[in-house]
């Protein structure tokens, strides 16, 4: 945006961390996404923050996968992601792993366990959970706890060397029992999974939780602004804990707002199951609210990063509406976007004082808004033509300025016609709109003298190619989805994708995948990438104006 925004809460307290000196005043931060999905638009908001703030103050950002839980992490995923952010325009300082911390966070375990303050545990889950008590009654330790120091070191390395089942055991931090929170009642350290990692293969058989891997990994690389969203408020006492008792570089954990839309889920593992039930045609399906689904329905890089910046940065959760993404994607292509004719719904009109086999060709510039317009490219022209259906009415009200019996129009690029006459078939559907048309009313060159109120699009009969234009609406009903779970069978929008066959201009055969395309009247719309050379598909990536009621706010 141009004008300067006021700082958000989080550049106040890195300004005041660099006032004070902190840190030799550097700002590391990291990006940290577990490698079990495709990326959203609410990891853009954590990636534009984070990568964001380094810039803004010279810093640096490492890309981190979360990749301690062997089951769900797959290589695909790490590749998408990689992808993703580049795209986005981001720049890592290094890739790195949670998991190339493995041996380190081994050696941290053992330390702890050294200094009395962790030990290995025989319970269930079950009984753990009833030994941590509730909220407002303490825990009550098992005799595991008070195990001796030697014991701890030799059973964890057995965990470690293979010795034990799955959920055998489990190394606890010995923490506080009867702390209000309830994530300082002893948690877990590791737990033991026989399962193969996506990077360190069948080498370890036990696991960091997440607990006991995120703070160390931001210490390790000396991330000084640890961002992550609100629910891990509770989890930064025990972050600074081991910290503490590690002696490690002080990372510090600050907590934002998670980014919600409406009528979108904003989950991996929500995002999972559409795919998986087959709700979209995979994780980059144009309705998805995915980076991946997004860039194929034709968001740009710099329209998302525009949303970013205009949300903001808040403490409180928030429901963001759908209608400010697609206002910045617009905005953009506004200004951005070729101008094209497509026609989706199609009725021939037949100029009867054009002379028949005759032909030529008309021009119109790719794209007005930018000076010079960006070149122009041949229309031709010839008697037959398409225009759209809902562009023509037998009775026509006083304000209907398109076509209908005697009224004139122009057609873009070309000339004013005027309807003389109209065919119906025996179901009264219009099959042919007869006009003439005024050879002095050449757009560019109009000496008629004849003004008219209305410009439509059309394409010569032909001329014209055909081409799959699919139509994307919300993917859900509910305008709240945060809390929607499993069944989402009643909650998706039937109307989500239509896909239409449309005439379009012949020079949309030349179309290219990353280049926005206005369809004069139409709406937006960009190539897809199932598109043949017989085949074309267009994608609409949002109409010409917001189409949903609700007022969008300009932040
Ligand atoms: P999901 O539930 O979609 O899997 P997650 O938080 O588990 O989300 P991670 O891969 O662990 O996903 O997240 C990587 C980073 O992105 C974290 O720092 C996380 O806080 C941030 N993030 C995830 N979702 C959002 C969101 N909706 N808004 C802002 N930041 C988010
Ligand atoms: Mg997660």
């Amino acid at each position: 945006m141009s004008e300067k925004r006021s700082l958000n809460f989080i550049e106040e307290i890195v300004e005041e961390d660099i006032r004070n000196g902190k840190n030799g005043g550097k700002v590391f931060t990291r990006f940290p996404p577990e490698p079990n999905g495709y990326l959203h638009i609410g990891h853009a908001k954590s990636i534009c923050l984070n990568f964001g703030l380094a810039q803004e103050y010279g810093g640096q950002t490492n890309l981190r996968f979360d990749d301690t839980n062997p089951v769900t992490e797959e290589t695909e995923y790490v590749e998408s992601i990689k992808a993703d952010v580049k795209w986005l325009g981001f720049t890592w300082a290094n890739e790195l792993y949670a998991s190339d911390y493995f041996d380190l966070l081994y050696a941290f375990a053992l330390n702890l366990i050294q200094k009395g303050l962790a030990y290995v545990d025989d319970s269930s889950p079950e009984e753990i959970a009833a030994q941590k008590g509730t909220p407002t009654e303490p825990g009550t330790p098992k005799q595991y706890r008070s195990r001796s120091v030697e014991e701890n070191e030799r059973l964890f390395k057995e965990m470690h060397d293979g010795k034990y089942p799955d959920g055998a055991k489990v190394l606890r931090a010995k923490a506080d029992l009867a702390s209000p929170n309830m994530h300082m009642r002893d948690p877990l350290m590791y737990r033991i999974k026989h399962a193969h990692h996506h990077r360190t293969g069948n080498k370890w058989c036990i696991y960091p939780m997440y607990d006991f891997a995120h703070g160390q990994s931001d210490s390790i690389e000396n991330i000084t602004h640890s961002l992550c969203t609100l629910e891990f408020i509770p989890h930064r006492e025990l972050y600074n804990w081991f910290i503490e008792k590690l002696e490690i570089f002080p990372s510090q954990q600050y907590e934002f707002a998670r980014l919600n839309i409406t009528y979108t889920v904003m989950s991996k593992r929500k995002l999972l199951q559409l795919v998986n039930q087959k709700f979209v045609s995979g994780w980059d399906d144009p309705r998805m609210p995915t980076i991946s689904g997004l860039r194929r329905r034709g968001y740009t890089a710099a329209s998302i990063r525009d949303f970013c910046d205009r949300i903001g940065v808040a403490k409180r959760e928030n429901l963001i509406d759908y209608s400010l993404l697609e206002f910045c994607i617009r905005e953009e292509l506004n200004k951005t976007a070729w101008r094209r004719m497509a026609v989706l719904d199609p009725v021939k009109v037949v100029i009867t004082n054009y002379p028949e086999g005759q032909e030529e060709m008309l021009h119109g510039k790719n794209n007005p808004e930018a000076e010079g317009g960006e070149g122009s490219r041949d229309i031709p022209f010839s008697r037959e033509l398409y225009i759209e259906r809902e562009d023509f009415m037998e009775n026509a009200p006083k304000k209907f300025f398109r076509l209908g019996p005697g009224l004139m129009v122009r057609l873009k690029n070309a000339y004013i016609i005027q309807c003389e006459d109209f065919v119906k078939d025996e179901n009264g559907q219009i099959t042919e709109i007869r006009c003439s048309y005024i050879p002095e009313s050449k757009s560019g060159q109009d000496t008629s003298g004849i003004n008219v109120k209305g410009t439509i699009h059309w394409v010569s009969v032909p001329h014209a190619k055909t081409a799959e234009v699919r139509l994307y609406d919300r993917l859900f009903t509910a305008e709240d989805m945060g809390s929607a779970e499993g069944n989402f069978e009643d909650l998706i929008n039937p109307q989500s994708l239509t896909a239409v066959t449309a005439f379009i201009e012949p020079d949309l055969t030349q179309a290219e995948i990353g280049r926005g395309y206005q369809f004069i009247r139409k709406g937006y719309f960009c190539l897809d990438p199932d598109s043949t050379s017989g085949n074309l598909v267009f994608n609409r990536t949002v109409t010409l104006k917001d189409t949903w009621a609700k007022e969008v706010k300009k932040c």
